[in-house]
């Protein structure tokens, strides 16, 4: 099909959910896609974070033909080794005790909510559900994750929403201390039975805020913050969707504040372009959801495990090592073009956040980057790059070469 027939089935046939670039994608190899006419596009998008081996990667392929041609599904009534092989995996390189497996971000963080009230029930009963979330947070679109989401453009049209969400702001642990005040005093006030949140059980936060701009957490905040949690007996939660699977030149971006969750959710990276998601828990945490409280049909699938190994393969300390340095390369290209239209860098690792000026839309400049055979993303009201942690210094080169170009 042309690229124009496909937009135009699309347009007939799916829910208008998307604003979509007006660009079809056929193929891809390394870091570049395709359109079906042929035209070349360097992608520092890698699909929103997902494609971290970048197309065509031939390890993640075989694995990926190789189980699907043995077993492509059989449910968490059995056990099979490529999920079993995965869990461990991620949890001898995080210090993390088990795996909940899951098939997308929104649906992990349920997963992880549900963990923390559920610590809370059993150990405190009722009337201590609720949860404190960052303000600019995103962490998913089902009604409870929309909920946890501090951004209040998101509460909207579906109500009711689920209870038992107070927020903070970001890099302020005053913030936090009053959110937690505020929800003492509606627990009092509406009482603490099941129907309302009560006080404050968790905390959940996003190590780099990735939707809200690419904006990374203070260090002395994050570390204040676990103690504060430590204390109080609240979980620490940590979104990892975004920054989990080496995206920022670690495995998890908590290993590089030096602070260890009771609970982190993972998702876009985890199999290098299928749909897998899921949650790590500590040694305090990996009894709470039992038997009948907690599923999911397809999690922990043998082909997207099997692209989940082949993900965790790759990913080797060296390779960790190579996205810092890749995305510290990235960010100095970027910042000695001194284009007109745009500011400082920041981020970490192959997740960076670029500053838009004043006078200038970012929707428009990723726009014009689109058009000229750069993919790139926004977030907040900047430009953000989330290139496949594969990329190669020819690839980013050609990308530059593209913003130098486009953006006089
Ligand atoms: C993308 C993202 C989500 C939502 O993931 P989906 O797979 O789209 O449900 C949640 N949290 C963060 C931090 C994300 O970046």
């Amino acid at each position: 099909m042309t690229s124009q027939e496909i937009k135009n089935l699309t347009d007939d046939y799916i829910m208008p959910t998307y604003g979509r670039f007006p660009v079809v994608i056929d193929h891809g190899q390394g870091a570049r896609v395709y359109s079906p006419e042929g035209q070349e596009y360097i992608d520092f998008s890698s699909g929103i974070g997902v494609n971290s081996l970048g197309y065509g990667n031939q390890k993640w392929l075989d694995a990926i033909v190789k189980q699907a041609g043995k077993l492509g599904h059989i449910s968490n009534l059995f056990y099979t080794e490529p999920a079993a092989r995965l869990a461990a995996i991620l949890c001898q390189r995080t210090g993390m005790s088990n795996v909940f497996f899951a098939n997308g971000g929104g649906e992990a963080n349920e997963g992880v909510i549900k963990l923390a009230r559920k610590y809370s029930f059993d150990k405190y009963g009722a009337g201590r559900g609720s949860i404190i979330s960052l303000r600019n947070s995103f962490h998913g679109r089902t009604i409870t994750t929309l909920k946890a989401t501090g951004q209040e453009v998101f509460h909207n049209y579906f109500f009711p929403f689920t209870e038992g969400f107070f927020y903070a702001e970001a890099n302020d642990i005053n913030s936090i201390l009053e959110a937690d005040d505020l929800a003492e005093r509606e627990a009092d006030y509406f009482g603490k039975d099941e129907g309302v949140g009560g006080n404050i059980c968790a905390v959940l936060i996003e190590l780099i805020q990735g939707e809200g701009g690419v904006l990374p957490l203070e260090r002395d905040y994050v570390n204040k913050l676990a103690a504060l949690c430590a204390e109080r007996d609240w979980l620490l939660l940590v979104d990892e969707v975004q920054t989990g699977i080496g995206r920022t030149g670690s495995l998890f971006a908590f290993q590089r504040y030096n602070i260890q969750p009771d609970v982190v959710s993972f998702a876009k990276g985890i199999a290098g372009g299928l749909p897998m998601s899921g949650f790590l828990a500590n040694e305090k945490c990996k009894n709470i959801l039992t038997p009948g409280t907690h599923a999911t049909t397809f999690g922990g699938n043998p082909v997207c495990a099997a692209a989940g190994l082949a993900v965790q393969e790759i990913l080797s300390d060296e390779f960790l090592l190579e996205v810092q340095w890749k995305g510290q390369y990235l960010r100095e290209q970027i910042e000695s073009l001194n284009l007109p239209c745009l500011g400082k860098t920041r981020g970490m690792g192959l997740m960076i956040g670029i500053e838009v000026k004043d006078g200038y839309s970012n929707k428009s400049l990723a726009s014009q980057l689109i058009e000229n055979g750069l993919l790139v993303l926004t977030a907040g009201s900047g430009l953000r790059l989330l290139p496949p942690l594969a990329i190669t210094k020819e690839e980013i080169d050609a990308g530059v070469a593209i913003m130098k170009k486009v953006l006089i």
